[in-house]
């Protein structure tokens, strides 16, 4: 049986004629830079994650530049992240010249971990960290409420990077205790969204997108995707051209709907393969070390609620490498996301001298993403799970 780790063929072909309207609409309509295709889906978006604004952009990569530079981080900044994601949290980091510096992961969650956060910003007393960007990897959110509470202590802006984690929810607690289900990315000043297609909302291309609950803070990031300029032609700022394109716009807006019950789809996957698993003597033999969902599972009323949407199902095993050539080699698609802990990358030259991410650098070494899309099926995961038990009988 050949599984891939993504099928995007089986979801485009349940939405095949909506998919195509969508593009044919615009395309006949000749709005093809912003306008209401664009409009519409921010609305949409911004309503979907409780925040007041959302504004289109090019790319994940991109809201988070376009973040960046609303907050003013220039060369010689230093903004506080996790070493242990995409490259592209800190590849716009650098871009503005700033320096990268790293507080160390939670093992268990793969997040960044807030006691390192406050031991590297008390140690801070010159006031050079001039953001945060915590990272809701996988698809969990980071531990927001301490690291919320941090940002306030030290009052630096954070930026959240939920490229991951469109719709994932954190229970954040009141000082009386009442809890709260935020939608990443309405916590910090800016969310951010990719749309990349192997993100749980992905289009038909590259878009992302910023939410806000801050009107400033928004109207900036509308001047700065379209080169700083208000009215046209007269710039007060120095921005870019980060326009989200109005068909990548159209395909997500035809999809949006679906999102709920692809992430309870997802979420079933990682039920049935922790079942599968827990059947076998992998885990208590520790082999495999399964995901963990860190906030429990939580109901609000009828709602099961977003905890966890598992873009990335993630298993920590013995033998990682010969385990990932060994299904490959069985057509299974899996990936390791990711081998290279960002402060050990060969762009930094000696920027990063010297960081010691021991957690981070374990998570490289040792975990693996299994196939965790909606049209999974049982057969594919039991299939998948057999091959996994047989290679450590070998
Ligand atoms: C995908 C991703 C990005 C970048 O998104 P693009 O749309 O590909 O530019 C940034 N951060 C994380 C954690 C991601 O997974």
């Amino acid at each position: 049986m050949k599984i891939p780790l993504l099928d995007l063929q089986a979801q485009f072909e349940y939405l095949e004629d909506d998919i195509i309207d969508a593009v044919v609409r615009v395309v006949k309509s000749t709005r093809y830079i912003q306008g209401p295709e664009v409009e519409s889906l921010e609305s949409a978006i911004a309503e979907y994650c409780g925040t007041g604004y959302g504004v289109g952009v090019t790319s994940g990569t991109d809201a988070l530049l376009v973040s960046l530079m609303c907050l003013d981080i220039k060369h010689g900044d230093r903004v506080l992240t996790t070493p242990y994601s995409f490259f592209a949290t800190m590849g716009v980091i650098l871009r503005l010249g700033a320096v990268p510096v790293f507080a160390d992961i939670d093992p268990v969650s793969f997040n960044i971990d807030p006691l390192k956060m406050e031991e590297i910003l008390s140690a801070d007393t010159e006031k050079t960290i001039k953001a945060i960007i915590p990272v809701h990897l996988y698809g969990q959110c980071a531990d927001m409420k301490p690291i919320m509470d941090i940002a306030e202590k030290y009052q630096i802006p954070v930026v959240e990077d939920a490229a991951q984690a469109i719709g994932a929810e954190y229970p954040m607690m009141a000082g009386d205790g009442a809890v709260t289900y935020k939608k990443a990315g309405s916590m910090g000043i800016a969310g951010c969204f990719s749309f990349f297609p192997s993100k749980n909302l992905g289009c038909v291309g590259d878009g992302g997108m910023v939410v806000t609950q801050d009107k400033a803070f928004a109207e900036k990031l509308v001047l700065m995707r379209n080169h700083g300029a208000f009215p046209k032609y007269y710039h007060k700022m120095v921005g870019g051209n980060f326009r989200l394109d109005p068909i990548q716009a159209a395909t997500l807006t035809v999809k949006l709907p679906y999102l709920e019950s692809w992430h309870a789809k997802r979420r079933n996957n990682a039920k049935t393969y922790n079942s599968m698993f827990a059947k076998t003597r992998l885990v208590s033999e520790g082999k495999i070390t399964l995901p963990v969902q860190v906030y429990g599972e939580a109901r609000v009323g009828e709602q099961e609620v977003n905890l966890h949407i598992y873009n990335q199902y993630i298993l920590r095993v013995e033998n990682r490498d010969n385990l990932l050539k060994w299904l490959q080699d069985n057509d299974i698609g899996c990936e390791i996301y990711y081998p290279v802990p960002l402060h050990k990358q060969e762009c930094l030259g000696d920027l990063c001298q010297g960081v010691e991410c021991p957690e981070a650098e374990k998570a490289a070494d040792l975990t693996i993403a299994l196939p965790i899309y909606p049209e999974l099926t049982d057969e594919m995961q039991q299939y998948l799970v057999d091959k996994v038990v047989e290679f450590y009988n070998m």
